[in-house]
């Protein structure tokens, strides 16, 4: 049987990898788009299971408006649908426990602003203060930020502890890193973001429609999308990409375009051995985000009523001191707690009466770390302390950790590397034009995902590097 032959490969049908083949397809490249898994989304996969259909984990999109998911979609000739508005005001959103308080106030510095009674006008000055000038920077004074930490950026502002606490909350979820480790670049473009292009969306029927939509284009395009198909290997002869080979036979193309991670990529499916010494290393040196780790509560009984919570104090933010301490072992007294309910955005998504629940906290990235069960269980415990409702009225729980992350999503071929929540960490060193390129230095190689290239948040993140790196292997498809 002949060998197939197609003019471009894409390993991997997470958000980089669903938008980037459907593009180069509908742009007239022959595409063919592997995924391990039996479903497209990466890491914001949808499961359905007895009525309930969730995604794996915590799963948002953000910003809501002028979206990268919007600008494929119209690419593509397709419709996304968004859920409405987040429903707030029933106890949900970001809930904050001052010191030496039992009771969580609201705190919010995004659109819709809500900032507690308590911050001074000096206090919202300073706010105002900081949101402004990180709206006014000039490209070049961003570049220079790719360079600093969110942390010291900060310190050039006098903001209170809640304000402070409440940025670096921002910090841990938005980007799943210490607030003394992100770059504040990456920080700064996101809060103008927010600023201007609102908070967060939710894709009615779960996360992962949007890439199903995307993929209703590509197999409209004739793209061909192979499930349950794990690549082994990419092929390499003369510093020249041939092919993949995987589980499932060999596949041959001049271009593979990897949505598999980074150094998954460089130091496994390629293999060091393809690439000079200083570039192995180089890719060997980066350093992965945090991981989540939590659980899904499946409920005979509606327990939460907004759509997500945010659960937190002065201690519950992770710098490196806290990081350090949790990855000797140390459970944190007061996690950092996200509560999500896809059903308070679509409806449709448990049974009527119903509810499941995607609880999530900060963890380090690695698939074997220890003592998974005492971290789950501590999670439980913190979080039905905050609504006890939430133990009498679960039918299952399921637990999900960064092993099961890196199972779903990447390998792991560095040590604590595999089950990171985002991707490539995107702290000083890393971000902006200190980013990796998407472009490999083997002929026909090209990354595409969080790795490469676009900032901001998880998947729009991913989508806007496909938008970002589709054109660049057009041309070279052209070129060459
Ligand atoms: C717990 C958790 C919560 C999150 N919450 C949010 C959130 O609220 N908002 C947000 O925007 N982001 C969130 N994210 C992050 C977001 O999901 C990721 O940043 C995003 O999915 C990364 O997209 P990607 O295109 O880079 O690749 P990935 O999503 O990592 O997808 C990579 C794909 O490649 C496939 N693959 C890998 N290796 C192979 C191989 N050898 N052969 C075949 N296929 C392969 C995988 O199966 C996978 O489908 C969360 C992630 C986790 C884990």
């Amino acid at each position: 049987m002949a060998v197939p032959k197609y003019d471009v490969i894409v390993v991997g049908a997470g958000p980089g990898g669903c938008a980037s083949a459907a593009l180069l397809q509908k742009w007239g490249m022959k595409t063919l788009l592997l995924d391990k898994n039996d479903r497209v989304g990466g890491k914001s996969l949808n499961m359905s299971k007895d009525g309930y259909t969730y995604e794996l984990w915590p799963v948002l999109a953000t910003p809501m408006l002028n979206t990268k998911f919007q600008e494929v979609a119209t690419e593509l000739g397709v419709d996304i649908k968004m859920s409405d508005q987040v429903p707030a005001g029933k106890g949900g959103g970001f809930l904050y426990k001052p010191p030496k308080s039992k009771k969580y106030e609201s705190f919010i510095l995004v659109p819709p602003f809500m900032i507690p009674e308590r911050l001074t006008k000096e206090e919202i000055d300073e706010v105002n203060r900081l949101f402004g000038d990180m709206a006014a920077l000039t490209p070049a004074e961003m570049n220079a930020l790719d360079d600093v930490n969110f942390h010291d950026y900060l310190c050039r502002y006098n903001v209170s502890q809640s304000v402070y606490s409440y940025l670096a909350v921002m910090v841990n979820i938005l980007f799943v890193e210490p607030i003394d480790l992100v770059a504040a670049s990456e920080m700064a473009k996101t809060m103008n973001d927010f600023t201007t292009k609102l908070g967060s969306a939710y894709f009615v029927g779960g996360q992962a429609q949007l890439f199903e939509t995307f993929m209703k284009a590509f197999k409209r395009d004739g793209g061909e999308l192979r499930l349950r198909t794990r690549v082994e290997r990419i092929i390499v002869e003369n510093g020249q990409v041939q092919g993949v080979y995987t589980d499932k036979g060999t596949f041959k193309a001049p271009i593979v375009v990897s949505n598999a991670g980074i150094q998954p990529t460089v130091l496994k499916l390629v293999g060091a051995e393809h690439f000079d010494k200083s570039y192995a290393n180089h890719i060997r040196d980066l350093v992965p985000s945090l991981g989540l780790m939590g659980s899904r509560y499946f409920l005979d009984k509606v327990v939460f009523e907004d759509s997500a919570y945010i659960i937190y104090s002065d201690n519950s933010w992770w710098n490196m001191e806290r990081y350090m301490k949790a990855k000797a072992g140390e459970i944190p007294k007061d996690m950092l707690i996200i509560v999500f309910n896809p059903q308070g955005f679509d409806p449709k998504l448990a049974p009527k009466g119903k509810q499941v629940i995607l609880t999530a906290t900060l963890c380090v990235s690695d698939p074997k770390m220890k003592n998974m069960k005492g971290w789950l269980d501590a999670l439980d415990e913190q979080v039905t302390k905050f609504n006890p409702e939430l133990r009498k009225h679960t039918i299952r729980r399921e637990d999900y950790t960064t092993a099961d992350v890196s199972r779903v999503t990447r390998d792991s071929v560095v040590p604590g590397q595999g089950g990171e929540c985002i991707g490539l960490g995107q702290i000083v060193g890393q971000c902006g034009h200190r980013k990796p390129s998407p472009t490999a230095p083997i002929q026909g190689l090209f990354y595409v995902g969080v790795d490469a290239a676009g900032y901001g948040v998880g998947i729009h993140h991913a989508t806007e590097s496909a938008v970002n790196v589709a054109p660049i292997v057009l041309r070279h498809h052209q070129t060459h």
